[in-house]
């Protein structure tokens, strides 16, 4: 999954159309979520998600990486992230990653969540999932919000990195990283989730990138799988992922994956996002 050469600032009239895909993606993983439980297999989602994507229009963007054939990277607890859907069959107190993404008229949305199936049995095991995933999810919002004021890019990278801290003895994956979005999925500036020396391209309108904490319970070593997709822990432990496309334009901030461009997530970091006019 390389980065594209694209520029990095898209016009006004480009960012109005990243709308679209950010909203189908969404959809994808609401349905998704909606659908995941005990028993279900990951391809059963996978295909929740390609129907919700091509029904509103889209096409599955993962399907553009050269010998993708899935909707979805679903990774299910120590795999980090690229699990491919097949037959495995989601178990009580798994923590399911799901990553998404749709095209729509040329343009590209990213995204993804991380659910920790119920296990009423192993309340122990669920919290400790649950915390790790929240851990995850919070420190994404903080990237965001430190997007909303940052002059640099890799400033974000720097408030993940204390918002992970802040929750626990968690592992930040250095392997991955998130990306600029555009006509590509994958597009320059490379986004870190730790602190890194370069301060990175300018915080200006028209900059579009996707977001994306991963987050393991343990160690930071990871490797991949034979189906040559999958990535996972080295120590075995649990990993979270969560994704979001956020567009900087002249009025502010607005998470184009989120359904409601981000308004409940940014509302503790006191950000409040601005629809793209
Ligand atoms: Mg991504």
């Amino acid at each position: 999954m390389g980065f594209g050469g694209a520029r990095i600032y898209k016009t006004p009239d480009e960012l109005r159309l990243m709308v679209r895909p950010g909203v189908v993606t969404a959809a994808s993983l609401a349905a998704v979520r909606a659908a995941i439980r005990a028993g279900v297999t990951t391809l059963e989602l996978d295909a929740i998600a390609e129907r919700t994507i091509r029904g509103a229009g889209g096409v599955p963007n993962f399907m553009k990486e050269p010998g993708y054939r899935h909707t979805l990277c679903v990774s299910v607890n120590d795999e980090i992230v690229h699990g491919v859907p097949g037959d495995r069959v989601l178990q009580p107190g798994d923590i399911v990653s799901v990553d998404s993404g749709a095209e729509v008229d040329g343009w590209n949305g990213d995204a993804a969540i991380t659910v920790v199936v119920p296990d009423p049995s192993r309340p122990e095991l669920v919290a400790e999932r649950q915390a790790l995933a929240d851990a995850t999810e919070h420190a994404l919002w903080a990237g965001i919000a430190s997007l909303a004021t940052a002059r640099r890019l890799n400033d974000i990278g720097g408030a993940i990195e204390d918002a992970v801290d802040s929750r626990g003895e968690y592992g930040i994956i250095e392997d991955y990283v998130g990306h600029g979005i555009g006509r590509s999925m994958h597009e320059d500036p490379p986004v870190y989730n730790f602190r890194v020396r370069p301060s990175g391209p300018h915080v200006r309108p028209g900059l579009v990138v996707a977001i994306e904490p991963m987050v393991t319970g343990g160690g930071v070593d990871s490797h991949i799988l034979a189906d040559d997709w999958t990535v996972a822990t080295d120590d075995g432990s649990d990993a979270a992922h969560w994704e979001h496309s956020v567009a900087v334009h002249a009025g502010g901030v607005w998470v184009l994956t989120a359904e409601d461009g981000g308004a409940a997530g940014l509302a503790p970091f006191g950000v409040v996002p601005v629809p793209i006019a």
